[in-house]
């Protein structure tokens, strides 16, 4: 490693939490772990971890995403968008599963041969067939076609509000009214929130869980899976009055100390952070002025050294403070980790 700035990422944690997550779901046979977006910037490696703990299913974003998480496992891999329909051959010779989102959608490939899983729109007005009749139509064609049904889901887009999933689900009942439920072998409904929020339906027997798996979650024990952590590349002393960084944003109140870390904005640590902290030695210290794309300060005192390590993002905590400072939502503070970050995994 030569830059100094890289993404901790903790396997056997985030083997730990699948295997308790799965522990609390054992009611359900079809544990799909979510690992889109390279695992939400953690990096693909960490399926490796995902598959141990126990998921027997994984889900992705695009047969781009598959084709990549297909060169580490032979599970089954459901694609959530619909593709591009000129690969349905592609996804059907790599075992990939693919969505079905709409009848129209369904009758420009229902020639071609494929496993698939209905989407269903229960309100969240995404993705998905809304409504028994067109629900109808598309079993029907697949049933006269060479297109495998295995599975059926919708997506649950308010897990915090208890009537809106309920209506969800109801929604999903009616909409599903005319087929036979248990004829279809996977039936999944529960993103993360609503696993551990809502009890499972008798109809259901698959969940898809994501954010939790790196240890986003109050009610079960799970551990933190994560760190982004530079290095402290400069101290700078400077007097009262001067300013620090691009527009002189930041003017020092007294004589201070200011150090800079190798990381910026380019490493998805953006603008709206300023004001918040970083850890260095167990103790918080704020970052000041306008955040480079490259660097960045922090008001620091005389404990801090050339060399300290400094958490940037510390732990699950951390990441759900920084998601209120930067008005947003953990997922996007994880994801927001750029590319350029180098992924550091450690058992
Ligand atoms: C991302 C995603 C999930 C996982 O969501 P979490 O909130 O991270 O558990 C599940 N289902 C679909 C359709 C998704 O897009």
């Amino acid at each position: 490693m030569i830059r100094q700035t890289y993404l901790e990422v903790y396997l056997k944690n985030i083997e730990y939490n699948v295997k308790n997550i799965i522990e609390y779901a054992k009611d359900y046979s079809y544990h799909i772990a979510v690992v889109k977006a390279n695992c939400y910037a953690l990096g693909i490696k960490a399926i490796k971890s995902i598959v141990k703990g126990g998921a027997n299913y994984l889900a992705v974003s695009s047969l781009e995403e598959a084709l990549k998480v297909r060169k580490l496992t032979n599970l089954d891999i459901l694609v959530l968008e619909p593709i591009n329909i000129k690969y349905t051959d592609i996804a059907f010779k790599n075992n990939i599963t693919l969505t079905i989102s709409s009848l129209d959608y369904l009758k420009t490939i229902k020639d071609r041969k494929f496993k698939c899983h209905i989407k269903i729109d229960s309100n969240m007005n995404r993705l998905g067939i809304n409504n028994t009749k067109e629900l109808d139509e598309v079993v029907k064609i697949i049933n006269e076609s060479n297109i495998e049904l295995e599975g059926i889901y919708t997506h649950i887009y308010k897990a915090s509000d208890v009537n809106i999933t309920e209506e969800q689900f109801r929604k999903f009942e009616e909409i599903t009214k005319n087929i036979d439920l248990s004829k279809i072998k996977i039936v999944h409904i529960p993103n993360s929130d609503t696993l551990v929020n809502y009890k499972k339906r008798d109809y259901v027997n698959g969940h898809r869980m994501g954010i939790i798996m790196y240890g986003f979650n109050n009610k079960l024990k799970l551990k933190n899976t994560f760190s982004v952590i530079s290095k402290v590349l400069n101290i700078k002393e400077v007097k009262k009055g001067q300013t620090v960084g691009y527009d002189g944003a930041y003017t020092a109140n007294k004589d201070e100390l200011i150090a800079i870390l190798p990381i910026g904005y380019a490493d998805g640590i953006t603008r709206n952070n300023t004001g918040r902290y970083v850890y260095i030695k167990g103790k918080k210290y704020k970052i000041v002025g306008n955040i480079c794309m490259d660097m960045l300060f922090i008001l620091v005192d005389k404990n801090v050294k050339v060399g300290d390590i400094a958490y940037v993002i510390k732990n699950i905590e951390h990441t759900n403070e920084i998601a209120r400072h930067i008005n947003t939502i953990n997922y996007e503070v994880m994801c927001n980790i750029g590319s350029r970050v180098e992924r550091v995994y450690k058992d």
